[in-house]
């Protein structure tokens, strides 16, 4: 059998959540979309449901696997994709956001009084968000006694950036367009839980720092070890070239692994070498990253064998630059991983 896992320690993602209440004691929503960033929903809902008020995911595939395990409210980031979609809303009593006129079309034809309906309000981002006139006319025309409760929210373009001004301009006007009105609020995503403190309002949405990949500098761990077993070693040749393209050429006599893991398996196709361990010794990539395969340059150690661990990333590694590396961010890493790898848990 293909021995190429993701490892996924649970207590970190237990530890990351505490860790982000040492920084808030706004309420928490847990944000699972996309699978829970790639580590998988069920087992992340396992992990934290106990200690989070609410969860947001995108689809409403995701939102009916999850009414299967809870009873805690579910909220729709997008919304409804379309109006029919208000009848899933309330077979499954689900949250949702409202982030354009449109999403009130039709939507007198559902009882939605089990649901939460949260305004996203236009602050910055000029993404999702209405509009401060189209929201000010919603907010005083809606009959808020139809709904289980009308939540407040915006999303900040930067929080991971403590030194941009976009970040205090958009709390402003979250703030000035809110004002006075009694209903709770939500702005801050994990960037804003940890730089932000005025952005956490009632209830804070972490993701990447539940996940550990960002945010280390603020005591978040890291949460994942990619690895894969080397299937075959084999002696070149200075001046032979490997791989696709031919696109590395060893400079003298060498040793090359391949491990059984690629794009395929959602790695990232990149051209530059990195590092991986094995051993905890540090080797590099060379060549091609192919669908199923990666080529490192064994650098003529003897001591490594078949069958030994290849670690792409670890528990010490930092998702963030290791990313910025070859332009992508830690949240593409992770929720990239491919149903072919297999998933452990630690507890
Ligand atoms: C994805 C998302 C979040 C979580 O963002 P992180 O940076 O992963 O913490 C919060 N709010 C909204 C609206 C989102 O789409």
């Amino acid at each position: 059998m293909r021995k190429t896992e993701l490892q996924i320690n649970l207590k970190s993602i237990k530890d990351n959540l505490n860790q982000i209440k040492n920084y808030t004691s706004a309420k928490i929503q847990a944000v699972v979309k996309a699978g829970a960033y790639g580590l998988n929903l069920n087992e992340v809902y396992n992990a934290i449901s106990d200690d989070v008020e609410s969860f947001a995911v995108i689809t409403l595939k995701e939102a009916k696997a999850l009414r299967e395990i809870t009873d805690k409210p579910i909220l729709l980031f997008q919304g409804v994709h379309e109006t029919k979609d208000y009848s899933d809303v309330e077979d499954l009593n689900l949250d949702f956001v409202v982030h354009s006129p449109w999403q009130f079309d039709g939507i007198e034809k559902f009882n939605l009084s089990n649901s939460r309906i949260w305004l996203k309000i236009e602050t910055g981002m000029n993404r999702f968000g209405l509009h401060e006139q189209d929201f000010l006319k919603i907010y005083k025309s809606l009959n808020k006694e139809k709904f289980a409760e009308v939540i407040l929210m915006s999303h900040l373009a930067c929080s991971g950036d403590k030194n941009n001004e976009s970040n205090q301009n958009q709390i402003e006007n979250f703030k000035r367009i809110t004002h006075n009105m009694p209903e709770r609020k939500s702005l801050a995503n994990s960037g804003a839980i940890f730089n932000f403190p005025d952005a956490h309002f009632d209830i804070v949405r972490p993701g990447i720092a539940l996940y550990g990949g960002k945010y280390l500098e603020f005591g978040i761990k890291p949460t994942t070890k990619l690895r894969s077993k080397i299937i075959s070693i084999k002696d070149i040749k200075k001046g032979a070239s490997v791989g696709y393209d031919m696109a590395w050429t060893a400079e003298k006599d060498t040793k090359i692994g391949i491990i059984g893991i690629g794009y395929g398996d959602g790695f990232p196709y990149v051209h530059n070498p990195l590092n991986v361990s094995i051993n905890n010794k540090t080797f590099q990539t060379v060549g091609r990253i192919n669908m199923d395969a990666i080529t490192i340059d064994l650098d003529g150690d003897e001591s490594i064998k078949i069958g030994d661990w290849v670690e792409l990333w670890g528990f010490n590694t930092d998702l963030t630059s290791f990313s910025s590396e070859f332009e992508s961010i830690s949240y593409r890493l992770l929720t990239n991983i491919s149903g072919r790898v297999d998933k452990n848990y630690l507890e």
